[in-house]
């Protein structure tokens, strides 16, 4: 479980997961948000219109999901990770705050890891550099993120995000040297 402030790189490093370590299976997300340019559906997430979103809350199909920013709902497909996770695959969740938070209630086993920015400025610099949000959303995404930041101590691991494979490769070392036996329960409705 990969959880960590709004542009500190989750989505990067779980990218670099992806690509350098096929063995990991990783979440794909539904969200209600437009995709950004080259960004590709059922690639980078599931993109669902809030129609869709609700239909999929209806049917208990999202292992968690949260409004995240106060923009977009996101959330997780529970059935890819339990077909994950019954074939003896690491399984990665990339995902917010909140969402960790429902998680660490239905699947307390699992292996929380905060990844962290070098630093404050690094956080901000990157969020700018992104240049993908307006200046309403930039503003909007670094109060989260400040207040992300305060629950690193919620976590079980911290990664710094100095530079992207190298956290890839820490995070995938994390999972493999995992000892505890990664199993969901089900639903009380999927019984
Ligand atoms: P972005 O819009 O930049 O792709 O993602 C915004 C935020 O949504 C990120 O902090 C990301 O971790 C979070 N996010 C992505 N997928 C999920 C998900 O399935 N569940 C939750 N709770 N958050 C998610």
């Amino acid at each position: 479980m990969l959880a960590g402030p709004t542009a500190v790189g989750k989505g990067t490093v779980a990218a670099a997961v992806r690509a350098s370590h096929p063995e990991v299976w990783v979440s794909v997300s539904a969200t209600t948000r437009p995709p950004r340019p080259g960004e590709v559906d059922g690639v980078h997430y599931r993109f669902v219109s809030d129609e869709e979103f609700d239909q999929m809350i209806a049917d208990d199909d999202l292992l968690e999901w949260a409004v995240v920013h106060k923009a977009a709902r996101y959330g997780t497909p529970r059935g890819p990770v339990l077909e994950a996770l019954a074939a003896g695959r690491p399984a990665m969740l990339e995902i917010d705050l909140q969402g960790a938070r429902q998680v660490r209630e239905t699947m307390p086993q699992a292996l929380f890891v905060f990844l962290k920015p070098p630093s404050w400025d690094e956080l901000v610099r990157r969020l700018v550099g992104r240049g993908t949000e307006s200046e309403e959303e930039r503003t909007r995404r670094l109060d989260t993120a400040r207040e992300e930041m305060a629950a690193e101590s919620e976590f079980d691991v911290v990664v710094v995000n100095h530079e992207v494979h190298a956290a890839a490769d820490q995070l995938v070392g994390l999972m493999v040297l995992d000892p505890e036996p990664r199993q969901i329960p089900p639903s009380p409705n999927h019984l």
